[in-house]
């Protein structure tokens, strides 16, 4: 009789979509792929997948896919060549490029969808070895305002919460995050969590009333952009009431006379702060009531405040109320910045962002002396390179000629694509790596490289409470597919730099990032995963998820929360209040020409699809939940303009225009408009 289990194969590996970071298990049997599972020993989803995640085997195949490397001539189109050529082409004209131009003319584009261990040799190979931080990332979009703001706060890119705190917490605020449906494990967790403790109150500030709210103690709907209003007239409220933590300030903090001033002139009280943003004082009152009083507080912001002309300062505005009571990193008790992409933070830890160099360390001369020795680098980037939007303008002026864009589709996800697309149009050389054969951007490229997709993939990710997880490769890669670090650790050798680039797989990567955040071992930064550089194969095979930091003299002990004893990653170890003066959008009916722009216009996720969509849409299922593009409009607005639910409108304003089917929404925001991301 046949051993049936003998040809199962089970495979532990992490959901490729948003920052929650699931574990998933994947079974095999008779070679064929079963539907997926949510990993129960993975502490982000103990077994839980939202329909996104339990869809992934569906999304999987050779449809669609780039299976060998391609030059592609603006006539002929795309020809195969093998991988030798594609990498010699690229590495000379690399060579040549910054020869004539000068290591600046250079550029990579990367994406929270790497896998650190891309991440880690792209910025080693740039700001190393060809000698240019114009290394950055789509992650740039979503994340840099809370990376920002945390670095201004705490003196480091670090998340002080973890998962855990959402369900303890006695109070959870939702803010510029609908996470019912851009983070919904996480979402559950706190829904489970509500059920089993109904004295936890649940707080949504948003514009619209989204599926968040339906088990909200309080929405708050408030004007398009006045959430820097809101929390600096909770700071003066907290001021004015006698709850701030006095003891806490004095102790740990700088900064908070400053903030205060600056808090009681934009918003001084709950009168002036509840009409600058458009909502009902009692309303207001309460939430600031509950904010006071409860300890255990949880502030979880996402895209609705980091993507903004004054991202930022709504970030530090959020955690100037945290400092003002003393609630960071204390179990139930944090601002938590939760990611967008499922490795936003991998790549901002291996520095890649074109501000940072490596391992939470920015360009001053001792990081760069020290990374430099680490790395033995002959051409080390001396100064924070191009961001993503001002290196797109580089290209558009010429100043940038070479550019290798990596596991993304920057012509629909950039602001102004129109712009940038003439832009690449223009550029000498444009190198793309991606899993998909045509995208927007695929059909710009000189060259086309195959990249390994997900399933194939071999390496870590990092998600937003700081777990490290394996991404495991269960499928073999489809054509000549190969890991995008490979590709770009070739290009390293055929510089002439063998040895720097001589790793043999993921694992002798990831040991050897692993070691270099050892530099961080006697300054006050948190990030150092050195208690992992001494992992063999068999190790990196197996290791079970954990939280950073993992450091050699205590490992993982003290991983779950950061900063809760007070001491922050400045210099001087006290964290900083920042002085916000708050600002509305820089383009908004409120700015000029309001009569031709009458609305507003967010956009988001919606639940079952995933960025450009290049994934989900190949899930039959996924595409049965929003079948196409749409509008939501609130009922006045509509009857206002003889909108009729399910007419096609036109959205336009001076970036360009859309055909989209009206949606006409009650939850809606008067004056607001909704369109999904995707
Ligand atoms: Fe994947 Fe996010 Fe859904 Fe988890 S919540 S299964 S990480 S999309």
């Amino acid at each position: 009789m046949p051993d049936i289990l003998s040809t199962d194969k089970l495979t532990n590996t992490t959901c490729p979509y948003c920052g929650v970071g699931c574990g998933v298990t994947v079974r095999q049997q008779d070679a064929q792929l079963l539907p997926v599972a949510g990993d129960v020993a993975h502490p982000a989803n103990i077994g839980r997948l939202c329909v996104k995640g339990s869809a992934l085997h569906e999304t999987l195949g050779a449809k669609r896919r780039l299976l060998y490397p391609e030059f592609v001539h603006p006539e002929k189109g795309g020809q195969r060549v093998s991988w030798d050529a594609a990498l010699d082409t690229i590495a000379e004209k690399l060579r040549a490029t910054v020869a004539q131009h000068g290591p600046d003319s250079a550029a990579l584009y990367l994406s929270g969808q790497l896998l650190t261990e891309d991440y880690y040799v792209a910025n080693k190979l740039f700001k190393g070895f060809v000698g240019t931080a114009n290394v950055d990332t789509n992650s740039r979009l979503c994340m840099s305002s809370a990376v920002a703001a945390q670095v201004r706060a705490f003196g480091e890119d670090a998340v002080p919460a973890c998962y855990e705190d959402v369900e303890i917490a006695d109070l959870v605020i939702l803010i510029g995050s609908n996470s019912a449906w851009a983070h919904p494990v996480l979402h559950q967790r706190l829904l489970k969590a509500k059920r089993e403790r109904p004295q936890m109150k649940l707080v949504v500030i948003d514009p619209r009333r989204t599926e968040s709210c339906d088990q909200a103690d309080l929405h708050l709907p408030i004007a398009p952009g006045g959430d820097a209003f809101l929390f600096s007239g909770l700071l003066s409220y907290l001021a004015n009431e006698n709850m701030v933590d006095r003891d806490y300030v004095e102790k740990h903090t700088n900064g908070f006379e400053a903030a205060i001033a600056v808090a009681r002139q934009s918003a001084p009280d709950l009168h002036s702060t509840a009409d600058l943003c458009g909502l009902d004082v009692a309303a207001v009152a309460l939430f600031f009531s509950w904010f006071a009083e409860t300890d255990r507080t949880v502030t979880l912001f996402s895209q609705g405040i980091n993507q903004s002309s004054s991202g930022t300062d709504k970030g530090n505005a959020i955690i100037n109320c945290h400092l003002a009571t003393g609630r960071v990193g204390k179990p139930g008790a944090s601002p938590f910045s939760i990611t967008g992409q499922p490795n936003a933070m991998g790549g901002r830890e291996v520095g890649g962002l074109a501000n940072m160099l490596a391992v939470h360390r920015g360009f001053d001369d001792t990081s760069i002396a020290e990374v430099g020795q680490f790395w033995n680098a002959p051409n080390m980037a001396r100064a924070p390179g191009l961001k993503a939007v001002p290196l797109f303008e580089a290209i558009e002026r010429g100043d940038v000629k070479f550019l290798w864009i990596l596991a993304t589709n920057p012509l629909v996800s950039l602001p102004e694509a129109d712009r940038w697309r003439r832009a690449l149009e223009k550029c000498e050389t444009v190198i793309v790596s991606d899993c998909v054969r045509d995208t927007d951007t695929t059909q710009l490229a000189h060259i086309l490289l195959p990249a390994v997709g997900w399933g194939e993939k071999d390496g870590t990710v990092t998600n937003s409470e700081r777990c490290i997880s394996r991404q495991r490769a269960f499928l073999p890669a489809a054509g000549e597919a190969r890991a995008d670090w490979w590709a770009l650790a070739e290009i390293g050798k055929r510089l002439g730099f063998e040895s720097a680039f001589g790793f043999r797989n993921a694992r002798d990567v990831f040991v050897e990032y692993a070691a270099l955040s050892g530099i961080n071992r006697d300054s006050p930064l948190q990030f150092d995963i050195s208690g992992l550089a001494t992992l063999n194969d068999e190790h990196y095979e197996t290791m079970a998820p954990l939280q950073w930091p993992v450091r050699t003299d205590a490992p993982n002990d003290d991983s779950q929360r950061l900063f809760g004893d007070g001491q922050f990653s400045t210099p001087d170890r006290r964290a900083r209040f920042i002085a916000v003066t708050p600002e509305w959008p820089r383009e908004s009916p409120h700015s000029a020409g309001s009569a031709e722009t009458p609305f507003f216009l967010n956009t988001g996720r919606v639940r079952d699809h995933w960025h450009t969509m290049t994934r989900t849409a190949e899930s039959e299922r996924l595409n049965r939940h929003r079948a196409e593009p749409y509008v939501e409009i609130h009922p006045d607005d509509a009857r206002a303009d003889r909108v009729a639910n399910g007419d096609i409108v036109e959205l336009k304003n001076r970036h360009g225009s859309v055909l989209l089917r009206a949606r006409i929404e009650e939850g809606q925001r008067r004056g607001s408009l909704f369109v999904p991301m995707h």
